[in-house]
């Protein structure tokens, strides 16, 4: 039987791009390719790139106060929102027009609209259009939900947090996760009078412990009313600002909600359900390690899988994807051991076990040390910083690795490579120290502060 295309692709995002690109540019593939939306996706578009670039401008507020203590003759100003989100919009274009480009140059055929699947082999685009295809690899990526409660139409996500007119004076933001507590820092920096929200004890669970209560720390010292245990319970609009009752019995006004309170899979109203593709319990669709659905020609990448949700873990199933269906080698996708960063301020970055899960799979000892850092310390500044290693006591290996600091992000990147190979702390310890960096305490720690 022949098909229109060996490869049809619906979603433009970070893991869908890649796959298609590999499949036609490196493997000789005849592809295509379908995005309602904007190219680039959640990652490129409404997430990691202007996030992180709102992260910078948040940023120099800080550096202000930094500056002038060093004896800089600085006066701190206002971020002027307009010329910043001028400036970002014609960035997001640069960096769209470069997905497309990608696409097209390596032969891509790509439909600037929605496709659905309509048997094993056939996807239908919007316009009526259907073609065939050997195989369909679905890369829908997911979206904010806001929870349903009265006035929840009142909110906004962070989809349209960063299109906002103007900057608000004041903004609550709901959810502990990445995404709220990354803004409440953004926010916080940017001078906006911020508010958050978590309904739980302690705000990033899942992630080390010791971690996450001193990042809440810094950020109430650098102004964030983070309140814990508390949700909201109801909200109205009140002229130009948004009243909110919350659960501890506190009623206030604000300009912008934010909610963050996590994101669901895009696989609804693709044509999966009459094939019998597989739907999980928050709507992701089911597939093996080697991503493939249970129906054989259908396969699936990225946080429409709900795996794990993150840009480079999307595109390396892309990768493994076109590995095994286009080279003939099956290769399924490695999970483990993911470094990642949470850009709050201040910043995590994070390999491997936490305390508390290391210390649940076997003994172990903690390495720990809590300082402040030269840079600030000299301009007077209280902040504290975290190094930690968690150790097997039985396989010497590092468990985990978290770092609590400016720059988590670029440390945990490197730190990532030897736990990832598994290095033992004889082996960090083996490592000359780099001095004077924060970093350096990684390979001094000599004596564990606990066991467990
Ligand atoms: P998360 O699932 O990480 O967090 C959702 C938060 O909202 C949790 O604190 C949760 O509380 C809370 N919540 C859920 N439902 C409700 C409710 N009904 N009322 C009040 N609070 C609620 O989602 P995010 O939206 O923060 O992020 C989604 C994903 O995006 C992450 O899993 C991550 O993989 C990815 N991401 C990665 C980033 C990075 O790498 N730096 C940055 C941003 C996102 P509870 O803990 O009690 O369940």
């Amino acid at each position: 039987m022949s098909f229109d295309y060996d490869l049809f692709v619906i979603g433009g995002g970070s893991g869908g791009v890649r796959a298609a690109r590999v499949a036609a540019g490196e493997n000789g593939a005849k592809v295509g390719l379908a995005e309602e939306d904007r190219y680039g996706g959640t990652c490129v578009i409404r997430g990691c790139v202007p996030k992180k670039l709102m992260v910078f401008a948040s940023e120099f507020s800080g550096m202000v106060g930094d500056a002038q203590a060093y004896g800089w003759d600085i006066q701190a100003g206002a971020l002027n929102w307009d010329t910043f989100h001028g400036k970002l919009v014609t960035e997001l274009d640069r960096l769209e027009g470069i997905y497309r480009n990608i696409l097209k140059n390596n032969g891509v055929e790509s439909s600037d609209q929605r496709a659905t699947v309509v048997d094993p082999h056939t996807v239908e685009l919007a316009d009526g259009t259907r073609k065939t295809a050997k195989h369909i690899l679905i890369a829908t990526g997911g979206r904010p939900v806001v929870p349903e409660f009265p006035g929840s139409d009142l909110a906004i996500t962070s989809n349209e947090i960063f299109h906002l007119e103007k900057l608000p004076q004041s903004i609550l933001i709901v959810g502990g996760g990445y995404i709220a507590s990354e803004f409440a820092g953004i926010m916080n920096g940017m001078g906006v009078k911020t508010t958050q929200f978590y309904r739980g004890a302690q705000i990033l669970r899942g992630f080390d412990e010791e971690a996450r209560g001193l990042i809440c720390e810094e950020m109430r010292q650098n102004g964030i009313d983070v309140r814990l245990g508390t949700n909201v319970l109801e909200m109205t609009k009140e002229g130009d600002k948004i009243r909110v009752k919350a659960t501890d019995g506190t009623e206030d006004q604000f300009d912008v909600v934010m909610y963050a309170t996590g994101r669901a899979p895009n696989a609804d109203n693709l044509g999966l359900e009459a094939l019998g593709v597989e739907r999980g319990r928050k709507g992701e669709i089911v597939v093996d390690e080697y991503s493939q659905t249970g129906v054989p020609s259908i396969y699936a990448i990225g946080d429409v899988t709900d795996r794990v949700n993150l840009t480079p873990v999307a595109i390396r199933e892309g990768m493994a994807f076109v590995e095994t269906v286009f080279k003939g080698n099956p290769t399924p996708v490695d999970h483990e051991l993911i470094p990642t960063a949470i850009f709050t301020q201040p910043e995590f970055g994070t390999v491997g076990l936490s305390e508390e899960e290391g210390a649940a799979q076997e003994p172990i000892e903690v390495y720990a040390t809590s300082f402040k850092p030269m840079q600030k310390a000299f301009a007077g500044g209280t902040q504290r910083v975290l190094m930690k290693l968690i150790v097997s006591q039985a396989t010497r290996k590092v468990l985990g690795c978290h770092i609590v600091a400016p720059g988590a992000g670029e440390m945990i990147q490197l730190a990532g490579i030897a736990v990832k190979m598994g290095a033992t702390k004889e082996d960090f310890d083996r490592t000359v120290a780099v001095h004077p960096v924060m970093a350096e305490e990684l390979v001094t720690m000599r004596q564990p502060v606990r066991t467990a």
